[in-house]
């Protein structure tokens, strides 16, 4: 053991230093969505009735039928490191999922399962990009992109999207972009934050853009079965010939069953990027959980009643919340046709006094209400979208309508 004289010693001879952070360390932020969430866990187990419409993770619990695979799983002793891109079973089943419903033929080979959708796109981020090498982004994004492209030492560049075009990405903006050093487009529909879906024509002439410019495309497809009022999301590559060559699609079980805390998500592209996905999976995790694997496989190959009646109920708040957000003095909503948010502009609303205090940012906004009235949202400037405010409707319409009712409260109080 080290007495704490010979600790101190080293210390003046530069032990503080020893566990300095590597530069690429400098510029990354925590999840803010789940930095918001853990503020709110915090304060409810401390006694606060608190509204958490932070953070997006559906309220249902998992199917029994998925948890009962898990439970047969460990059972048979399917409790060891699996091939590092995954069980050849849901390599398949994801394969025949996504075949069935976006009419492309991929097979097990072009798929490769990790721990989550999330750290699929870390994977694809790091197996594609160069440091200097420049991603496309509509903002506002999903929190995370901005931070793992940063991490593979290549640049995010942000282009605008405007509530008046429901966050629609305008083929202009996306050309104007576009420069020598520009390698990957990063695309999200249905999308976290905002709720958008692209229609068909409209996926078409970015994808022309891209295919003029020779971009790589990321496809985050997580949210394709969560479209309202009978709508369908369409897989990127099916909406031009080859485009599979340059596209590669993520997604994952988290969202569709209600899995978040199961950690399985994929991405799917081209044999050759697969096996460098594979590749870097095998040194980086060796495998996702073999158990989790099979509820996933599961999860694709059994019933998918449980995925129409989430649906359904997602659709529900979705009209509930949208109605009640629009009837706010001085609050806007998009068009939301997709996935679990509201992602709101409360400018009009900012510059004012809420209990005494001038409120500036989405920011100060969000935290005036968390603390003010216990309501946990999570500020539009994390998405990069100063001025709006992002809600997850992935809540209970008892916890939507006392948390809409506080909304109302807090902003009837400003002047
Ligand atoms: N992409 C988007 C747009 C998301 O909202 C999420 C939510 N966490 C993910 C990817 C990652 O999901 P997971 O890692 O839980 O599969
Ligand atoms: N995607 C969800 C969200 O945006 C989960 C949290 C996260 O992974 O950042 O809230």
């Amino acid at each position: 053991m080290q007495s704490d004289s010979t600790r101190s010693v080293s210390s003046a001879s530069g032990l503080e230093n020893a566990l300095a952070t590597a530069n690429r360390m400098a510029a990354l932020e925590p999840s803010a969505t789940l930095a918001m969430a853990a503020r709110a866990s915090s304060m409810a187990s401390s006694g606060v009735c608190v509204i958490d419409l932070s953070v997006g993770e559906p309220d249902f619990p998992t199917p029994t039928h998925i948890c009962q695979a898990a439970i047969e799983a460990m059972h048979a002793g399917k409790t060891k490191y699996t091939p590092a891109a995954g069980i050849p079973e849901l390599r398949s089943a994801v394969a025949r999922d996504y075949s069935r419903r976006s009419g492309l033929s991929i097979s097990a080979a072009n798929v490769v399962i990790s721990n989550g959708a999330k750290h699929a796109l870390h994977n694809v981020f790091t197996s594609l990009l160069n440091p200097g090498d420049e991603v496309i982004v509509p903002a506002p994004y999903w929190v995370s992109y901005a931070e793992v492209i940063k991490l593979s030492g290549a640049q995010p560049i942000f282009v605008e999207t405007r509530l008046e075009d429901d966050f629609k990405l305008q083929p202009e903006v996306f050309r104007r972009a576009i420069t020598k050093a520009s390698r990957m487009f990063l695309i999200c529909t249905p999308s976290n934050p905002t709720g958008t879906v692209y229609s068909k024509e409209e996926l078409g002439v970015l994808a022309d853009i891209a295919i003029d410019a020779n971009l790589s495309i990321v496809s985050d497809e997580i949210y394709d079965q969560l479209v309202f009022d009978g709508g369908k999301a369409v897989s990127f590559p099916t909406l031009r010939k080859n485009l599979e060559q340059r596209t590669v699609v993520v997604a994952g079980v988290s969202k569709t069953y209600s899995m978040t805390g199961w950690r399985i998500g994929w991405s799917i592209s081209p044999e050759p990027l697969a096996k460098a996905i594979g590749n870097l999976q095998s040194q980086e995790t060796s495998s996702p959980s073999s158990i989790s694997q099979h509820a996933a496989r599961a999860a694709l190959d059994g019933p998918q009643e449980c995925v129409a009646a989430m649906l359904h109920e997602f659709q529900n708040r979705r009209t509930f919340v949208a109605d009640r957000l629009a009837a706010m003095p001085g609050v806007r909503v998009p068009h939301i046709g997709g996935a679990f948010y509201a992602f709101f502009d409360i400018r009009p609303m900012l510059g004012r006094t809420y209990a005494g205090n001038r409120i500036s940012t989405s920011s100060q906004w969000c935290e005036a209400l968390l603390e003010q009235h216990h309501v946990a949202t999570v500020a539009g400037s994390a998405f990069g979208c100063e001025g709006h405010v992002r809600m997850s409707f992935a809540s209970s319409k008892e916890k939507l309508s006392e948390g809409l009712s506080r909304i109302e409260s807090f902003l009837a109080q400003s002047e």
